[in-house]
Parts: C-alpha cells; sequence; structure tokens
C-alpha cells in the first residue's frame, strides 16, 4: 500500500462509509451517488451469494472462494475483511483510479476495512461513521427487516453493537441517520470540505457542517459515548 499523493491538482478522496446493519448505509450511498455522478462508486469482490435483485459487477464481484484467495495472493485488494463468516474485499484498482484521477471514491465497507484504507492512506482518506437514533432503534430496524429467528438476531445486534464501538472509536466523522435528506446533506458538506482541504477550497457553509460531524463533537443520537 502507498500513502504516496499522486501528482495533480486533486488527489482525489477516499470516502469511507461504515454502519452497523440496518443503519439505512446502502441507501445513503446510492443517493450520493446519483448526487455526484463523477464519483467512484467501489464495487467490492465478495464470497457471499447475491441477493434479490444484485447484479454481479454492479453490487458486488461475486466470485468463489478461490477466487477471492487468487486476487488476495496477486495483491489486487487494497483491504479485505472476513463480515459474517463471508470475505469481502476493495480492489486496490478503485482506489488507484480515485487517486489518479482526483475523484472521490466512495466504499460501502466495514470497520475493518475502513481502518485499513486508511491506514494504507492516511492523508487522502475520510472515515463516516453512520449511526441509527440510538441502540433501540438499530433493534427495532434490525428485527422489522429480518427473518432470522431469536438467536441471529441477537448475534446481529451484537456484531452491530461492536461495529459502533469501534466507529465510535476511530472514524474521522459521524453522522446519524434520522432523516435521509439532512443526512446526505451532512454527508455531502464532509465531502466538499475533505476534498477542499486537499486542494481548490470550500465554502465556510461546508466547513461548518462537517466541523460539527467530527467525531467528539458530532451530537450521537441516544448512543452512549
Ligand atoms: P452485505 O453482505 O450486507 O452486502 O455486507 C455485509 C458487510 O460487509 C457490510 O458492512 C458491508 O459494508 C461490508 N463490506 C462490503 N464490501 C466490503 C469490502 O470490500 N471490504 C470490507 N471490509 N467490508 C465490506
Amino acid at each position: 500500500m502507498s500513502s504516496e499523493r499522486q501528482a495533480g491538482p486533486s488527489p482525489g478522496l477516499l470516502l469511507v462509509l461504515s454502519a452497523p446493519s440496518g443503519a439505512g448505509k446502502t441507501t445513503l450511498a446510492h443517493r450520493f451517488r446519483a448526487r455526484h455522478p463523477d464519483a467512484i462508486f467501489s464495487v467490492s469482490a465478495t464470497t457471499r451469494a447475491p441477493r434479490g435483485e444484485e447484479r454481479d459487477g454492479v453490487d458486488y464481484h461475486f466470485v468463489t472462494a478461490a477466487r477471492f484467495g487468487e486476487l488476495v495472493a496477486a495483491g489486487e485488494l487494497a483491504e479485505w475483511a472476513e463480515v459474517h463468516g463471508q470475505r469481502y474485499g476493495t480492489l486496490r484498482r478503485t482506489v488507484e483510479e480515485a487517486l489518479r484521477s482526483g475523484r472521490i471514491a466512495l466504499f460501502d465497507i466495514d470497520v475493518q476495512g475502513g481502518a485499513l484504507i486508511k491506514a494504507g492512506w492516511p492523508s487522502e482518506t475520510a472515515t463516516v461513521f453512520v449511526l441509527t437514533p440510538g441502540p433501540a432503534e438499530l433493534e427495532r430496524r434490525l428485527r422489522g427487516r429480518s427473518i432470522d429467528g431469536d438467536e441471529a438476531i441477537r448475534r446481529r445486534l451484537a456484531a452491530a453493537h461492536a461495529e459502533v464501538a469501534r466507529g465510535l472509536a476511530s472514524y474521522d466523522y459521524v453522522i446519524v441517520n434520522d432523516e435521509l435528506e439532512p443526512t446526505l446533506a451532512r454527508l455531502d458538506a464532509i465531502a466538499a470540505y475533505e476534498r477542499g482541504r486537499r486542494g481548490g477550497g470550500s465554502s465556510p457553509e461546508a466547513a461548518r457542517v462537517a466541523e460539527g460531524c467530527r467525531r467528539g463533537v458530532a451530537r450521537m443520537g441516544d448512543w452512549a459515548v
């Protein structure tokens, strides 16, 4: 991994979005993408099977365990992690393309992956952790959408709490996803501010909103610190 800045007017921004499952991160990522047509949406490789409408090459690159192993061995993944018993990894070429072209790349990955991207490219990466308004709301959303039994829900909840603890301890920004539009506006401000800091500048309003979302400053709903 390299943390060297690339030549050119803007070095690009690696924008990492993580959240416990049930916090609405995927919707947020898709809406962000619609508002930033120039942004690169990182398509990860995964060993898990497609769900519902998911398409290969669009939502994920669905690969076998053997192929995933080859990608790891060939150094083609910028980071990878095991999540819920399946392997997920970010293609190194996505990171390189963002840095080369000076664009934003958005990564919808877990906290292990976010920490690795940050460690590999510290000055190009901004990490954003998305919370539900509180733990009760997270449980309600997980139960509401789950076809799993109680035991599986308990496991997911425990994993979600561990994810939150790591995010709140290490991510650059924290946003509470209470309503979609204001949450998107905060994410937009963070992206504008972070890009501006790397060249070109950003509006004072974006700086104000983004600084208000910094970990340690941001409001955190009902989550205990
Ligand atoms: P799902 O199977 O629900 O799509 O994703 C499960 C978890 O894996 C989510 O937290 C998602 O953000 C995370 N994830 C997806 N792609 C990657 C990746 O490339 N690297 C890492 N570390 N996590 C990922």
